[in-house]
Parts: C-alpha cells; structure tokens; sequence
C-alpha cells in the first residue's frame, strides 16, 4: 500500500472546483475529504461540517493563533483554513487527503509539505468560466466581478502545480483526476519498500528464484 498523501485542488471560482470534487469523493470512498474552516456565511443548504466549518472572525483568528491550521488565506472577501490536526492524522493512517482549496494556501503548503500533489483545475474557456459564474446564481454583481478579476490572477500561478486538468465535462476531468492518483500511487517513494510488498504477496508460497 502506498503512503498517505495529501491532494491538492485549486481553480478559478467558476472552473467547477465544488461538481467535480463532489463527483470526486461520490465515486472514491478511500479518498479523504478535508472540510475547511470559513468565516463565509453559509450558502442555503450548505451545511456546517460538512461543506465548512463556519465561524466567526474571532474563532478564526484563535485557531491561527493556537497553530490549528496548516494554512489560510482571504478569499475574495472571506477567511478559508484548513484543520491541520485532521490531515496530518489521515495521512498517518495511509489515506489520501484532499483538499479543495485556493492558490494562495496551496503555495503555503508547497512550502511546508513536498510530498503533496498539486492539481491545477481549468475552465475550457474564460467566457464560459464567466457564464458559469453567472448562472450558478449564488454571488452578487459584484461578486462575480472580484471572482472573475481574482481568475486571472490565479491563471499566472498554474506553473506552480504538478498537473492541469481542463474541465470540459464533469465525468472527463475527474477521469483525469483519478488517473494522476492511480499515478501517485505507483510513485517509487510513496512506498517504504517495494520488495517487501511484492514478498508479502506470496507469503506462504516458495518464490522461485532459479533462472529459467
Ligand atoms: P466558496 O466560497 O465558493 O466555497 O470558496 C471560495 C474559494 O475558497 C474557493 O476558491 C475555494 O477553493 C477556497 N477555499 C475553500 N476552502 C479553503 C481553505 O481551507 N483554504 C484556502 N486557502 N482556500 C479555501
């Protein structure tokens, strides 16, 4: 079994970073949601611990100051962290974490954690990002203006992640997202020793070693 690690997924607002992390986790029990921390009011429907955890100004910046969050940013117009506690636990115990998140935090855990993959999540086109912002319905005017402006800011740091994927339909970029995680897997150093693996496999059974 290969070693936990944790996944990566930032996106401009629009790129449909929420669908295809939804449709993510629907099809892959093994992979592990990492539930972030927001002082953002929730949406209708959204509930607390699952889609956030919502809190007050003051309950975030505790948690910054007590070392709780293995990063955080301001959004737009909100604060976003993530738990450290409950990533660095998951990993322990062999699972993959993933973490849907903005550049801003990704950088900050490049910093601090190698082992991560980061996944970079585009729309086909700027005109259709803009169009699924404003369908979506769920931001103002001005809003989906500072989305829109913050969108291209976030297109300059895409050199900074290991992957692209181009979220033409929902199905085809969480293919792709479970194809880069097959991928990881197999990765030579997320394994402790190969051999040992392999020798377990046939445990009980004479491996036969003679040249044929
Ligand atoms: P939304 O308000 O639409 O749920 O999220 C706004 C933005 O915040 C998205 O780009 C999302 O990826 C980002 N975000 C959500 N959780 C976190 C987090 O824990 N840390 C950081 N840095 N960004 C987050």
């Amino acid at each position: 079994m290969s070693a936990g690690f944790l996944l990566v997924l930032s996106g401009p607002s629009g790129s449909g970073k929420g669908t295809v992390s939804e449709r993510l986790m629907e099809k892959n029990d093994k992979i592990i949601y990492s539930t972030s921390v927001t002082t953002r009011t929730p949406r209708p429907g959204e509930v607390n611990g699952e889609n956030y955890f919502f809190a007050t100004i003051d309950e975030f910046e505790e948690m910054v100051k007590k070392g709780e969050l293995l990063e955080y940013a301001f959004v737009h117009t909100n604060y976003y962290g993530t738990p450290k506690k409950f990533v660095f636990d998951e990993i322990e115990k062999g699972e993959i974490v993933f973490l849907e998140i903005d550049v801003q935090g990704a950088l900050q855990i490049k910093e601090k954690y190698k082992e991560a993959v980061f996944i970079f999540l585009l729309p086909p086109t700027m005109d259709e990002l803009k169009d699924r912002l404003i369908k979506r319905d769920t931001e103002t005017q001005e809003e989906i203006n500072t989305r829109f402006k913050n969108a291209f800011k976030e297109l300059d740091f895409v050199g900074e992640y290991d992957y692209f994927v181009v979220n033409e339909t929902v199905d085809q970029a969480v293919a792709d997202i479970e194809n880069i995680i097959a991928a990881e897997k197999l990765r030579v150093k997320r394994h402790k020793d190969i051999k040992k693996e392999v020798m377990a496999e046939k445990k009980g059974e004479e491996i036969d070693n003679s040249i044929i």
